[in-house]
């Protein structure tokens, strides 16, 4: 039908295209792109996005409805905003609709409600000022949190209460309901600033080179081994484009494990800084999107999806970490906040610098092309040395729970040394397996290929994959013998050895388990960061970010599958994560020392990384890469396809393949597949994969576009789940 005006709509959700209607009865304002409509939807209604007006529709007469209202008087998203999620959309081949719904707060993308987000601080009321807390000695923890609240008569933040006086949400019902506290706004911060470095040469070099251009896009790789000082140099430019009245954005992989950089942050910009990140209310994070789009702060510190937030006067981008695996979302709209912000910078005309001590082999490619500048920082910036590495042959030693004699001896003169220990396994629980000695049975999981971890804790067998649980057996299930026996190890069980071997010294263990209740990990990190712990045993939890002074000597136990792994990328994960736990040791004064425990000591590119670094690995590395065609001398797009019949998956992949290996570009490409995925069952689902690639972007795009078109239409499209990963960063 054609009418004056017909609005094109976009949903969130699977659905490709755009839904048209009518406008809303009374509509008087202007109807621009970016503004949100309610609409009728089925049986209920639905809040879709405007992306433009027309004049035609292939719904008939009659049958076109009209939106029941319009949400935004003013739009959410500017034309520059909604310009760089349609090109998300296109490049990774995902609905726009869903591809915008992800990039707002959640709370704008339901209908507006009434109930307004409770103030982040707390105060005492009048009541509260005059009680005797003394009276509440009966409730401790309601005692602590008033005690601390007349200390702090303009307030104190609710999840500072959390953390350091227990405040929970059954405390702060208590506490509400006797009428002692009310919640209230907070001062802004004030920090007590720290005075910026005089900048070393180097730093000096990076800073003038990306100072000189400000003004307009490019690229830098700010590679800097870790304490080189990257942060000073972001804060510096930061600085520089805060006085230009601009807005800057950082990006890091995770803000728990970036505590050091926000702190820092914070103490020099105050509160021009905002944080964003998965941990705050939806509230919150709405009043943080809408303080960045209006231009009333200027500087956003934010994980992954926060490279989408509208920050109209946007004048440089930092991605930390860049070679990060957490800049993937590997759900659902698959996009990578790395690449995204090259778009974006190059969209509205600014610098992007991107640094890491390790940096991904594909932006070393991009810097040797040409594409980036590389700028270098090869020492670290205060009086620190870099820490030595050596590594630990364990081929023929009795290990005890995973430990050699010879680290055990080590870690013993660290400790009388009055120094810190740090040691390093990336695997939570007890230990990976248990089996029956007398008939072999393991605990495999019912519903993977992949055994359940044992967590001797909570006396539980834990699927590490699908959440599967069971209690710890008592005896084999199989054969019934009651031997059963742990095999490799986890966290959990290198504590115990630890703490045999070591009793004097006081522990802490810090993995997901070990911190999962609110607060926890931030007061383990501060006893450690105090000095009060001299041993320390974690997960990855532990390998990013932190600064621990008086830690100097790092262990790492075991990561010899990262060079083997079925993962063309495992060796590339193992030497990042080797340097990013490496760079834990002698950040101070003392110097550090780092004990690599391995099977395969004369593996060659463990040898060169120890030997010569980072540098010299990414180089033999990145000549296997282009002799095997892979990433990044390749690019792929992986398609997954799963179902509970174990036939599906691949029938589809096979019909997916024949339809569409006829269209125009194919033949510039490579099917791999289909193939079982690695896991080939996963809870309960058996799944396949097929990975097409090609040596140039385009051919792979321009198929992938019409080919995409085709899948829904497949025979079997509608049996098996089935997802398109463009530029994959796990073949899981
Ligand atoms: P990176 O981000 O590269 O790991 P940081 O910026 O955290 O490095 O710096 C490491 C340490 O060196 C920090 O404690 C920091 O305060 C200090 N530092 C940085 N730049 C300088 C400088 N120019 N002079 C003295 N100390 C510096
Ligand atoms: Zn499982
Ligand atoms: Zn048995």
């Amino acid at each position: 039908m054609e009418s004056d005006t017909i609005l094109k709509i976009a949903l969130a959700g699977p659905l490709r295209g755009f839904f048209d209607y009518l406008p809303p009865e009374d509509n008087v304002t202007t109807l621009t792109p970016g503004c949100r409509f309610e609409i009728p939807f089925g049986r209920s209604s639905r809040v879709g996005i405007l992306i433009s007006t027309n004049n035609k529709s292939s719904v008939p007469a009659g049958k076109l409805k009209r939106a029941l209202s319009q949400l935004d008087q003013a739009p959410l998203l500017q034309p520059s905003d909604l310009r760089l999620l349609k090109w998300a959309a296109d490049y990774y081949e995902h609905p726009l609709g869903d591809v915008i719904f992800h990039a707002l707060p959640v709370n704008l993308r339901k209908k507006p409600t009434a109930s307004k987000a409770s103030p982040p601080g707390l105060r005492l009321t009048q009541a509260g000022e005059a009680v005797d807390a003394e009276s509440l000695s009966r409730a401790p923890k309601q005692r602590s949190v008033i005690l601390a609240l007349q200390h702090h008569p303009q307030g104190l933040a609710k999840s500072k209460l959390a953390e350091d006086h227990d405040l929970s949400p059954a405390v702060l019902r208590s506490l509400l309901d006797k009428g002692l506290v009310t919640p209230c706004e907070l001062p802004p911060q004030t920090l007590p600033s720290e005075a910026a470095y005089q900048l070393n040469p180097q730093q000096q070099q990076a800073v003038d080179r990306v100072r000189e251009n400000l003004d307009g896009f490019q690229a830098f790789l700010l590679n800097g081994v870790t304490g080189s000082g990257k942060t000073e140099v972001y804060l510096h430019l930061v600085a520089d484009v805060l006085a230009q009245g601009r807005q800057a954005l950082i990006l890091v992989p995770e803000i728990g494990l970036t505590p050091q950089l926000l702190q820092r942050f914070q103490q020099r910009m105050g509160h021009e800084v905002a944080v964003l990140h998965s941990a705050l209310a939806d509230g919150e994070r709405e009043k943080i999107w809408h303080a960045m789009r209006q231009m009333r702060q200027h500087i956003l510190i934010g994980t992954r999806s926060a490279v989408f937030t509208p920050m109209p006067s946007l004048g440089l981008i930092i991605v930390d970490e860049e070679h990060d695996l957490s800049y993937k979302q590997q759900e659902g709209f698959r996009y990578n906040a790395r690449d995204i912000s090259l778009v974006r910078a190059q969209q509205i005309g600014c610098p992007v610098v991107l640094g890491s001590a390790t940096p991904s082999l594909e932006s070393l490619r991009n810097a040797q092309e040409g594409r980036y500048r590389q700028l270098d920082l090869p020492k670290r910036a205060a009086d620190a040395s870099m820490p030595s590495l050596a590594l630990i042959d364990i081929r023929n030693g009795h290990l005890k729970g995973g430990l050699s004699p010879a680290l055990l001896k080590h870690l013993e003169q660290t400790l009388q040394a009055g120094e810190q220990a740090m040691l390093f396994l990336n695997r939570r629980g007890y230990a990976p397996m248990l089996t029956c000695h007398a008939c072999g049975w393991l605990t495999d999981c019912p519903r993977c290929d992949a055994r359940m971890t044992h967590h001797r804790q909570q006396k539980l067998l834990w699927c590490h994959h699908c959440g599967h649980q069971q209690r710890e057996p008592v005896a084999c299930p199989s054969c019934g013998s009651p031997d059963l026996r742990p095999l490799g190890q986890g966290t959990e069980r290198v504590e115990e050895i630890l703490r045999q071997h070591f009793p004097k010294y006081p522990l802490a263990r810090i993995d997901r388990d070990s911190t999962s209740r609110k607060g926890s990990l931030e007061k383990l990190l501060k006893q450690v960061h105090s000095g009060s712990i001299p041993l320390l045993i974690g997960t990855q939890m532990i390998a990013k970010g932190h600064h621990f002074p008086s830690v100097t000597l790092v262990a790492i136990l075991d990561v010899d599958q990262g060079l083997f792994g079925a993962d063309f990328r495992a060796s590339e994960r193992m030497a990042q994560l080797i340097l990013q736990v490496a760079g834990r040791a002698g950040r101070a004064e003392r110097p550090g020392r780092v004990l690599i425990q391995t099977r395969h000591p004369d593996h060659p590119l463990m040898q060169l990384l120890i030997q010569q670094g980072y540098a010299a690995f990414a180089k033999l590395a990145m000549q296997e890469r282009q002799m095997a065609m892979l990433p990044p001398y390749a690019h792929q797009v992986l398609i997954r396809a799963e179902a509970n019949r174990s036939d599906y998956p691949e029938l589809f992949l096979k019909q997916l393949l024949e339809g569409c290996q006829k269209l125009q570009h194919a033949a510039e490409l490579e099917f791999w597949g289909p193939v079982p995925a690695p896991m080939e069952r996963r809870a309960g689902k058996t799944r396949a994969h097929l990975l097409i690639q090609s040596n140039q972007r385009l051919p792979l795009h321009r198929w992938l576009s019409e080919a995409i078109e085709i899948f829904a239409t497949l025979p079997h499209a509608r049996k098996v789940r089935w997802s398109v990963d463009v530029d994959p960063q796990e073949m899981l």
